[in-house]
C-alpha cells in the first residue's frame, strides 16, 4: 500500500500492489477464479462477501482488489472502489443502488448520451423522474429541489459541449440538504480533479478512457465515501456485475503510466486548439482550458490541468462539408470512446431538455500521443477539403 503522503504519480506507481497479492512480481497478476476452495465446513459458514477476502469470483481476487485499491487512495476522503464492466455500468448501477421508486434525479443536460437514455428508459420505468439542469447552474440548483430530490448526477466537463460545472458549490447545497452527489469525472480523473475533497460523494470513471489508456479494454469504477460505498458495493453484487480478471489487469497496466500519458495528451491538445482557434474557418473552440469554453473560470479555480478531449465549431456550414472534413482526415479514426494512444474525431450534435448547446456544427476530437506536428498538418488539409 502506499502511503497517503505520496505525490500522486507514486500512488499511481505503488497502488495495489500489495506483496500478499503480488508476491515477487512487479504488478499483481491475472488471478482467474470462479470457485474458490475452502479447507473445511467452519471455513465455509464463516467466509462473509467482502473486498480481499478469496470467497468466490463474483467478490473478485488479487487482480481487482489492488485496481480497486489503487484507484481509491488517488480520491483522497474516499472508503472504497467499486469495478464494473463498462463505465456506463459504473453510472447506472450506483444510481440503482441510491434511488428507489417515487424518487427525483437532477442529470445535467449535456449528460453523456447512454445516461440519458438509462434515464428515459429504466429509471422512468421504475418511477424514477429525471429533472434535467443548465449544467452552468452553480448554486442555483437549490431552486430545483423538491422534496422528493434525492440524488444530484454531476459530469464536468460534460459531453461534446464541454461546459465545466462549480462542483464544490452544488454539492455544498446538496449535502446541506441530505442528497447524494455523483460525478462523472472520466474527463479529469482524480488526477486533474480530486472529485471527493470537492465535496462529491461517489466520483466515477468510465475507466475504458485514461484508465486503460490504451483502446482495448471496456471498465468503470465509482469510488464513495464511508457513507455511500458499501451500498453501492452489495448491490452490485446483488446485480451480479462480474468484472473479468483480465480486463481488471489491462487497467491496473494502464494506471501505471496514466500521468505521464495525460501531460501529453494535454500539451498536444493545447497545441491543436490554440492552432484552431487562429483559424478563420474555426468558430468556439470548447476546450475547457481556452476562454470559449462556458465554465472556463471554474477550470482555472478548480483543476490542476487539461486531458485531451475537446470540441470546436466548424465555421463552413452544413452537415455535408463536416462530413468532408471529417473523412478527409487521415491521423484522426472515426469511432466512439476516446482516451487510448490514438487521435479521434466525430461529427456531434448534442440532444438537449432545458439549455442550448454554445455552438452548433461541431467536431470533437480526440488528441492522441502522435507528434501535434503531424496532427495539425494533418487538419489543415482537411480544412482545405472542407473548404472546396
Ligand atoms: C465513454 C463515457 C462513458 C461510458 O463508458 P463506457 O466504458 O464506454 O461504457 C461514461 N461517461 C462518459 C463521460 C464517457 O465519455
Amino acid at each position: 500500500m502506499s502511503d497517503s503522503e505520496h505525490g500522486r504519480s507514486t500512488k499511481l506507481v505503488e497502488g495495489g500492489r500489495r506483496k500478499d497479492w503480488r508476491g515477487q512480481l512487479v504488478n499483481v497478476p491475472v488471478e482467474r477464479a470462479s470457485t474458490i476452495l475452502f479447507d473445511d465446513v467452519a471455513e465455509l459458514s464463516a467466509s462473509r462477501p467482502g473486498v480481499g477476502t478469496y470467497r468466490y469470483g463474483l467478490q473478485g481476487t488479487a487482480t481487482h482488489w489492488a485496481l480497486a485499491e489503487a484507484l481509491t487512495e488517488l480520491e483522497p476522503g474516499a472508503a472504497g472502489t467499486v469495478l464494473y464492466p463498462s463505465g456506463l455500468a459504473a453510472v447506472t448501477t450506483p444510481l440503482l443502488a441510491l434511488l428507489s421508486p417515487g424518487d427525483e434525479l437532477l442529470v445535467p443536460d449535456n449528460v453523456y448520451g447512454p445516461t440519458r437514455k438509462f434515464c428515459e428508459t429504466i429509471l422512468k420505468r421504475m418511477t424514477i423522474v429525471t429533472r434535467y439542469y443548465d449544467p452552468l447552474i452553480g448554486s442555483g440548483i437549490a431552486d430545483l429541489i423538491g422534496g422528493k430530490t434525492k440524488a444530484i448526477l454531476l459530469e464536468s466537463p460534460g459531453s461534446l459541449t464541454m461546459e465545466v460545472q462549480d462542483a464544490p458549490a452544488i454539492c455544498a447545497v446538496a449535502r446541506e440538504r441530505g442528497i447524494v452527489t455523483l460525478l462523472d469525472n472520466t474527463w479529469a480523473t482524480p488526477l486533474l480533479f480530486p472529485a471527493l475533497a470537492a465535496g462529491v460523494d461517489v466520483a466515477i470513471l468510465a475507466a475504458t478512457k485514461y484508465v486503460g489508456g490504451h483502446a482495448d479494454v471496456m471498465l468503470g469504477s465509482a469510488t464513495a465515501t464511508e457513507k455511500y460505498y458499501q451500498r453501492i458495493q452489495t448491490a452490485t453484487w446483488d446485480l451480479g456485475h462480474a468484472l473479468s480478471p483480465d480486463d481488471a489487469w489491462l487497467g491496473s497496466r494502464g494506471l501505471r503510466t496514466m500521468a505521464v500519458r495525460l501531460r501529453q495528451h494535454q500539451e498536444s491538445a493545447l497545441k491543436v486548439a490554440h492552432w484552431l482557434k487562429a483559424r478563420a474557418d474555426v468558430g468556439l473552440v470548447l476546450h475547457p482550458a481556452l476562454p470559449d469554453c462556458p465554465g472556463h473560470e471554474i477550470w482555472r479555480r478548480d483543476f490542476t490541468g487539461s486531458s485531451g478531449l475537446f470540441s470546436f465549431e466548424l465555421k463552413t456550414p452544413g452537415k455535408a462539408a463536416r462530413a468532408k472534413f471529417v473523412d478527409s482526415l487521415k491521423l484522426f479514426g472515426i469511432g466512439y470512446s476516446w482516451g487510448g494512444y490514438e487521435s479521434l474525431v466525430l461529427p456531434v450534435d448534442p440532444v438537449r431538455s432545458v439549455s442550448k448547446p454554445p455552438a452548433s456544427n461541431l467536431v470533437r476530437l480526440h488528441i492522441g500521443l502522435e507528434d501535434a506536428d503531424d496532427l495539425i498538418a494533418d487538419l489543415d488539409a482537411a480544412f482545405d477539403q472542407a473548404g472546396r
